[in-house]
């Protein structure tokens, strides 16, 4: 894989050049936001290994940013804050997945393993619908009726997901690990947060709601028999 790392920590950076290096990746490393860009805009990139506090900006900017150009790379944050607001703060920014220093080069592997796994598996064009709720997988957008919904990089995997199961009952377990890729926390309400902001979008004035709890079981999108 061709992987960016930016990282502005030189420990850090060696550590995950060498170790990338080894595995038989293509690496290039830089060490702010403004070389970063430059280096997107001239390479194509399997992979962005992307530390949160840059010297000239931070991460989540530049993955808004960058998805605001539709650029759909795998992203990846590795940084060291870690709590569940700071979680949904990279999710919701576009990254897709997040990894906690200190953490060992085996699980950044496997994650980047499953991230281009899923990124590849995707189709390059797909309209999923439901009802009169229509997901454009080229375009990126969601319609309810005729109502443009926005949704965040990280809610349009979501219902994405539902599509490709829809009607299948998926569990909070399932949505964190191959969603969010995240290892699920019974602990934590990462999930319900979630499913609350996509259900808000949308099933908000709806007479007919598509996404369903299924108590202890986790959700569905399906339209209910009257
Ligand atoms: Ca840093």
């Amino acid at each position: 894989m061709k992987v960016l790392i930016v990282e502005d920590e030189v420990r850090v950076a060696n550590f995950l050049r060498k170790g990338l290096r080894e595995a038989g990746h293509d690496v290039d490393a830089v060490a702010n936001g403004q070389k970063a860009c430059e280096c997107v805009a001239n390479t194509e990139y399997d992979m962005i290994l992307l530390d949160w506090m840059l010297p000239d900006t931070s991460g989540i900017d530049l993955c808004l940013d960058w998805r605001k150009q539709a650029l759909r790379i795998p992203i990846i944050m590795v940084t060291a804050k870690d709590t569940t607001h700071d979680l949904i703060s990279a999710l919701d920014g576009g990254a897709d997945d997040y990894l906690i220093k200190p953490f060992a080069l085996a699980e950044l592997f496997a994650r980047m393993r499953a991230l281009h796994r899923r990124s590849s598996e995707i189709p390059p064009k797909a309209t999923f619908k439901l009802d009169d709720l229509v997901l454009d997988w080229a375009s990126r957008e969601a319609r309810r009726s005729k109502d443009q919904i926005y949704l965040s990089p990280r809610e349009f995997s979501l219902l994405e997901f539902f599509f490709r199961n829809l009607g299948k009952t998926i569990s909070k377990r399932e949505l964190s690990e191959q969603v969010l890729g995240v290892h699920h926390d019974a602990n934590t309400n990462l999930i319900e947060v979630h499913i609350n902001h996509l259900r808000n979008k949308l099933d908000c004035g709806s007479k007919r709601p598509l996404i369903h709890t299924i108590r202890g079981v986790g959700y569905v999108l399906k339209v209910l028999e009257q």
